[in-house]
C-alpha cells in the first residue's frame, strides 16, 4: 500500500522537530502538523522565553551590586516590562523562523493544523483533511494543570505569564515546583510582592533538602513570601479588579494575579487514540516502551505526552533516538540515568544524581562533602547570599553518587561536572584535579 508520507509528526516542540528533521536528512517523507507554533513550549512559551526573563530579572541585582564596585547607577532606575518583553517575542520570532526552515531544508513538510489519529495509519486535519503514512509519532507535549477551585478562571498559567501587560504589584503562585520557583524569583525581582502557596510544607520536592532549603531562606530573605499546606478555596474578583484568595490554613490574601504553577499534564485529548487501541494512563499520559513505540505499532509517542522525565533535552534526545533506530539504521535507546537538571530560580540550583536522602536509602551509609560559602562576588557587594555545593559519594569506593549546588550560574558550572558524574568517577578525581583560581566552579574539586 503506498502511503502519502513515511512519517506523520504530530507536534512541532522539541520531540517533534528533532525526530522530524532527522528523518528528513534520512531521506524520509516526513510531514509534520502543529496547531500553534513551530518551537513548541519550550521556544514559544517556556524554557527559551524564561531565561530571558530571568536575565532581565537578575539585572535588578547587578544595577544595586554595581554601586558596590564603584559605579554611579541611581536609586530610582525605570524597568519597562513591555519593552523587554517586545524584545523577548522578536527571539522568540527568530527561533520559531529558525526551527521551520530547518525542517523545511531537510524536506520536512509543515502544515500548520491540528491533526488527529483517525487509523492506525491515518490523521485528520482541522480542515477535514485525510493524511496516510507508514508511521506516526505523536509529540504534542504537556499543558499547565489547573486545579478545581471556584474561580479558578480568574487565574493565568505560565502560558499567559509572559503576556501580562505589566509587572502585577501583588502575585500569588500556587505550587512551589520549577515553575513556581522560577516566576517568584523573576516577579520578585522586578518589583512584585510575591507570595508562593504549596499543597505540601516543602518546595521542589526531589532536590536536595539542604539544597531546597537554602532556597526557601534565600528567597524569603529577598522578600519572597511562602504559604505551606494550603489548598484553594476559591477566588474572588472584587470590583476593582483585585482577586481575593481563600485557602486552607491561612488567612484570605488579596492580590492582582494569580498564577497556576501546579504541574504540567500530558496533552493527550482528543488525539483519537481509544480507537487505535492505545489506552492512556490516567493523567493522560501515553504508554510506550523503550522504543518509544505504544500499543498500536505504527504509531509512536515521544516527550511530555509519554510523561517520562518531561525536559525538552531529553524529549530531544527521545526524537533522536526515535529516528536514528528506525530511519537511519541505528538502533538508540535513551539512556535515563543521572539526568542533570537546573531551577532558574534566584539564585538557580543544579543538580544531577541522588540527593543525599536517596542515596542513604539505596546503599545505607555514604559520605558526604560539601561547601558552604559566600561567592566573591557576593561578599565585595555586601550580599549576604551563601552558595552550598554538596557531593553525595559511595562510602568505600568514593564514587560520585551525586552533586547538588545552589548559587550563581549554578547550572552553568553543573553541566561540566554532570559529565563526571555520569562517567563514574569518584571524590579522588576530582580532588586530583588542580582547582582554577578563583572561581566559585573550583569548590567542585576542594569540597571537605
Ligand atoms: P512541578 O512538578 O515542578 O511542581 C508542581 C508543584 O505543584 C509542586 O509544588 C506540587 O506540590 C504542586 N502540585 C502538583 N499537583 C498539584 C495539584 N493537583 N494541586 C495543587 N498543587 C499541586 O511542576 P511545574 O508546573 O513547576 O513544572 C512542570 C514541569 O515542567 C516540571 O516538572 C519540569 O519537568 C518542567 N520544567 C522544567 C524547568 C527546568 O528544567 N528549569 C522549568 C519549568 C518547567 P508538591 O510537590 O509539594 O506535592
Amino acid at each position: 500500500m503506498a502511503f502519502d508520507y513515511d512519517l506523520f509528526v504530530i507536534g512541532a516542540g522539541s520531540g517533534g522537530v528533532r525526530a522530524a528533521r532527522v528523518a528528513g536528512a534520512y531521506g524520509t517523507r516526513v510531514a509534520i502538523a502543529e496547531e500553534y507554533r513551530v518551537g513548541g513550549t519550550c521556544v514559544i512559551r517556556g524554557c527559551v522565553p524564561k531565561k530571558l526573563l530571568v536575565y532581565g530579572a537578575h539585572f535588578a541585582e547587578d544595577l544595586r551590586d554595581a554601586r558596590e564596585f564603584g559605579w554611579d547607577v541611581p536609586k530610582d532606575v525605570a524597568f519597562d516590562w513591555q519593552r523587554l518583553t517586545a524584545n523577548v517575542f522578536k527571539e522568540v520570532d527568530r527561533i520559531n523562523g529558525a526551527y521551520t526552515n530547518t525542517l523545511e531544508s531537510n524536506n520536512v513538510t509543515v502544515i500548520g493544523e491540528r491533526a488527529t489519529v483517525s487509523g492506525p495509519n491515518e490523521v485528520t486535519l482541522a480542515s477535514g483533511r485525510t493524511i496516510t503514512a507508514e508511521r506516526i509519532l505523536i509529540a504534542v507535549g504537556a499543558r499547565p494543570h489547573v486545579p478545581d477551585c471556584p474561580g479558578a478562571e480568574h487565574g493565568i498559567t505560565s502560558n499567559e505569564a509572559f503576556h501580562l501587560p505589566a509587572v502585577p504589584r501583588r502575585i500569588l503562585i500556587a505550587g512551589a515546583g520549577y515553575i513556581a520557583n522560577e516566576f517568584a524569583g523573576i516577579f520578585n525581582e522586578f518589583g512584585a510582592e510575591v507570595t508562593l502557596m504549596n499543597r505540601s510544607d516543602m518546595i521542589l520536592r526531589g532536590y536536595d533538602e539542604q539544597i531546597r532549603d537554602r532556597l526557601l531562606q534565600i528567597s524569603m530573605m529577598k522578600g519572597i513570601q511562602f504559604r505551606f499546606n494550603a489548598s484553594f478555596r476559591g477566588i474572588e474578583k472584587l470590583a476593582d479588579g483585585t482577586l481575593r484568595v481563600s485557602m486552607s490554613g491561612h488567612p484570605d490574601i488579596d492580590v492582582d494575579c494569580v498564577m497556576f504553577a501546579t504541574g504540567r499534564v500530558p496533552n493527550s485529548a482528543g488525539l483519537g487514540l481509544d480507537a487505535v487501541g492505545i489506552t492512556l494512563a490516567e493523567n493522560g499520559a501515553i504508554p510506550v516502551d523503550e522504543d518509544n513505540r505504544t500499543a498500536c505499532p505504527s504509531i509512536y509517542a515521544v516527550g511530555d505526552v509519554t510523561d517520562r522525565v518531561q525536559l525538552t533535552p531529553v524529549a530531544i534526545r527521545e526524537g533522536q533516538a526515535f529516528a536514528d533506530s528506525v530511519y537511519g539504521n541505528k538502533p538508540t535507546r535513551v539512556d535515563y540515568d543521572c539526568i542533570p537538571s537546573a531551577v532558574f530560580s534566584h539564585p538557580p540550583i543544579a543538580a544531577v544524581g541522588l540527593t543525599e536522602g536517596q542515596a542513604k536509602l539505596k546503599y545505607g551509609t555514604v559520605k558526604v562533602y560539601a561547601s558552604d560559602f559566600r561567592a566573591m562576588k557576593n561578599v565585595l557587594a555586601g550580599r549576604n547570599e551563601r552558595a552550598l555545593y554538596k557531593m553525595v559519594c559511595e562510602a568505600e569506593s568514593g564514587r560520585i553518587l551525586g552533586i547538588h549546588i545552589i548559587g550563581p550560574d549554578a547550572p552553568e558550572i553543573l553541566q561540566a561536572a554532570a559529565v563526571a558524574v555520569k562517567a563514574g568517577l569518584t571524590k579522588a578525581d576530582f580532588d586530583a584535579t588542580v582547582a582554577i583560581h578563583p572561581t566559585m566552579a573550583e569548590e567542585l574539586v576542594l569540597m571537605r
